[in-house]
């Protein structure tokens, strides 16, 4: 099999503006001529219309941060897949800790988010990683399983169409980043679950989020079960950003 071109995704949060996107992605645009690998924007909401557009005539794919797991009608603030992809999104993130933990999402629901994704033509970025306080306790392995597992359940006959973004709580948005050793670990047992659902498995992008930077891009996409990034503060600056498609690239 050919290796796969890696993934970089950025995350931008709650971030931005209309006057600094545009700058933002101006500068993602004109550095990425050169680049040999995917990269995808995944901005707020609000803002996917602007980066649609200025991302035209570029490589960039579009993201959403979220989505509803439900297709339509009442459900007051959420915005569904199938608007999504009316705005030209090709993958939405899910799952991601934040809202694991700011908003109480389950594993259950995040299951369903991943599936009316997929059934609407969007790739759901499938989050999991253990905060701290399991990886100190031992339970890196079983967290990150029972969260993949969940999604693999409802989503096993096409569970190669997502992509898995492993993201240590404790290590998003705090500067300690997994070693390249932790996250392959890691890396390669969501390949073994996965390979248990699908043969297709090789064809799953990992990604790695946490932490991920300019300075150790190189190291983390060296590993053989990584298969690119989810980067969170890096992506809201074009050079580092940069720096790691390069990396991605290479
Ligand atoms: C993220 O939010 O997905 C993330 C990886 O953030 P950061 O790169 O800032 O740690």
């Amino acid at each position: 099999m050919t290796p796969k071109r890696k993934l970089i995704a950025g995350n931008w949060k709650m971030n931005g503006t209309l006057e600094a996107n545009d700058a933002l992605v101006r500068a993602v645009v004109a550095g990425m001529k050169q680049a040999r690998c995917d990269v995808a924007l995944c901005v707020p909401a609000p803002y996917l219309a602007q980066v649609q557009m200025l991302r035209h005539g570029s490589t960039i794919d579009l993201g959403a941060q979220d989505v509803s797991a439900q297709e339509q009608g009442a459900y007051t603030g959420e915005v569904s897949a199938k608007m999504l992809r009316e705005f030209g999104v090709r993958y939405a993130i899910v799952g991601h800790s934040e809202r694991r933990q700011y908003h109480g999402e389950t594993d259950a629901l995040v299951a369903d988010k991943a599936r009316t994704a997929l059934a609407n033509g969007v790739t759901p970025i499938v989050c999991v990683g253990e905060t701290l306080a399991e990886r100190e306790a031992g339970q890196t392995v079983e967290v990150v399983k029972r969260q993949l597992a969940a999604v693999i359940h409802v989503n096993g006959h096409c569970i190669s169409e997502i992509v898995v973004a492993y993201e240590p709580v404790w290590a998003i948005g705090t500067g300690r980043t997994a070693t390249p050793e932790q996250a392959q670990e890691v890396h390669a047992l969501l390949r073994k679950q996965l390979g248990a659902a699908t043969a297709q498995a090789e064809r799953v992008h990992i990604l790695y989020g946490g932490s991920m930077n300019a300075a150790n891009a190189a190291s983390l996409l060296a590993q053989p079960d990584i298969d690119g990034g989810l980067i969170g503060g890096a992506s809201l600056k074009a050079p580092d950003f940069l720096q790691i498609i390069a990396a991605a690239s290479a």
